[in-house]
């Protein structure tokens, strides 16, 4: 049973009554706008936050919140208004922060290792904190784009330091086989010759080096690489401002009781260990950290079924809507909205979509279920809705977010006039 903890607001507040988010029912949530829903917490969110916060309180620090973990608009500005700083990887992302909070486009860092002219140029244009550059190539467009425009760009080399991170191989980024960050031998003269660019300016020096890492080595060993070129370059000449640590922190996905707070200071050490005696500005880049456990798609029933020996719960919600057990083979807590009685049972969670692929959970053993039941989808604030599709010509979920007593609708689900209204015939 899921009691309130502070890592975990989806919680039941007694046995017969309806899974809450906070102090609102998620039953009261689907009533009034239907399903699939993805619901949020926005004080999971700022507490998240926090704990970033005071962790890192003894150092000049940005917290970057990843945008493409979650890109809701209702979230951003949440974030921007406790003084978080945004990693975006598009133009997309770019505008959204702009509309969202256009005061906080001196916080955006820019990072991606395909970022087009006119990207380069409105975030020149906004004024953007720094650019995360990922190839030789990217940094002439760069200066190129700087001059032409009449502003000096600041950047950062996005390394490649060459470590192990134990994740999926699809989110480990920061070995060289890999396509992220330059390799952080060539480094150096990399940054002196770029010294001789007047519309370019060193600011920083980044890594990331994957996603959903759980423990705080790897980064530790990232940074110290770092950190040694970073003292490299202060001796001959080079004085850089910030170093960017990333993000990637995992979470637990299977752990109810899972100790954010722990885990953020475990993390915050093992960068502090690694930064030595740089006295500039730390960037790190969570996503996934901040919003995954903030969020659960809210799903019906529609049918329960058995071929053969397997029995197939399917629900209204669908690979398009949540694709990281698809994609990643990745785990999600799976609960009843209402709990059930009655022995478990083994059972496969598929959605409608024309995939074997589709599916939320393999051989799950849950209590037995009904067409129109209610059930959660836990931990899915990050890249969740993010990564949905309108495969199949699926509309796009709705999202609400819960604030408090609060609950407040942060996009209506889309129509399919919403998906039609783009083609010519
Ligand atoms: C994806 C990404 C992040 C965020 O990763 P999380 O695992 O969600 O924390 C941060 N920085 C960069 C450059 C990224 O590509």
């Amino acid at each position: 049973m899921l009691r309130k903890t502070s890592s975990r607001p989806f919680h039941y507040p007694g046995p017969t009554s309806a899974l809450r988010c906070g102090k609102v029912s998620l039953e009261r949530l689907a009533r009034e706008h239907g399903t699939p829903l993805y619901v949020y917490s926005a004080d999971q969110i700022a507490e998240r936050f926090a704990l970033f916060e005071s962790a890192l309180a003894g150092r000049e620090h940005l917290i970057c919140y990843a945008v493409k973990a979650n890109s809701a608009l209702a979230i951003l500005k949440l974030l921007a208004s406790l003084g978080a700083g945004f990693d975006i990887v598009s133009g997309g992302e770019l505008e959204r922060v702009l509309k969202a909070a256009p005061e906080a486009a001196g916080r955006v860092v820019f990072s991606g290792v395909g970022k087009t002219a006119a990207e380069i140029d409105a975030a020149l244009r906004a004024n953007v904190l720094v650019f995360n550059v990922e190839s030789e190539a990217e940094l002439a467009l760069l200066a190129g784009r700087a001059r032409k425009i009449g502003k000096r760009a600041r950047f950062s080399l996005r390394m490649n330091p060459d470590v192990f991170a134990d994740t999926h191989p699809y989110i480990s980024t920061g070995m060289r086989e890999h396509k992220f960050g330059i390799d952080i031998r060539r480094a150096p003269e990399i940054y002196k010759r770029a010294a001789k660019n007047r519309w370019l300016e060193a600011h920083g020096a980044s890594v990331h080096i994957g996603s959903q890492i759980r423990s705080s080595e790897p980064f530790g060993a990232a940074i110290e690489r770092v950190s040694k070129l970073v003292s490299r370059l202060k001796r001959e000449g080079i004085a850089l401002k910030a170093i960017d640590a990333g993000g990637g922190l995992g979470i637990d996905y299977y752990d109810q009781a899972f100790d954010a707070a722990a885990k953020v200071n475990e993390y915050a050490q093992a960068l502090e260990a690694a930064l030595g005696d740089f006295d500039g500005q730390l960037l790190i880049e969570p996503g996934r950290f901040l919003v995954a456990q903030a969020g659960a798609l809210v799903t019906r029933v529609l049918y329960v079924k058995k071929n053969g020996k397997k029995t197939f719960v399917v629900t209204d919600a669908a690979m398009n809507d949540l694709i990281r057990p698809a994609l990643y083979q990745a785990h999600h807590e799976i609960v009843p909205v209402r709990s059930r009685s009655g022995k478990p049972r083994t059972v496969d969670v598929v959605g409608p979509v024309c995939e074997t692929g589709d599916f939320f959970a393999r051989d799950r053993k849950l209590r037995p279920l009904e067409a129109g039941d209610l059930l959660a989808l836990l931990d899915a604030g990050a890249y969740g809705m993010a990564q949905s599709s309108n495969y199949n010509s699926r509309p796009r979920a709705a999202e609400v977010l819960v604030e408090g007593a609060k609950a407040r609708l942060i996009r209506r689900r889309e129509t399919t006039a919403d998906q039609l209204a783009a083609e010519l015939y």
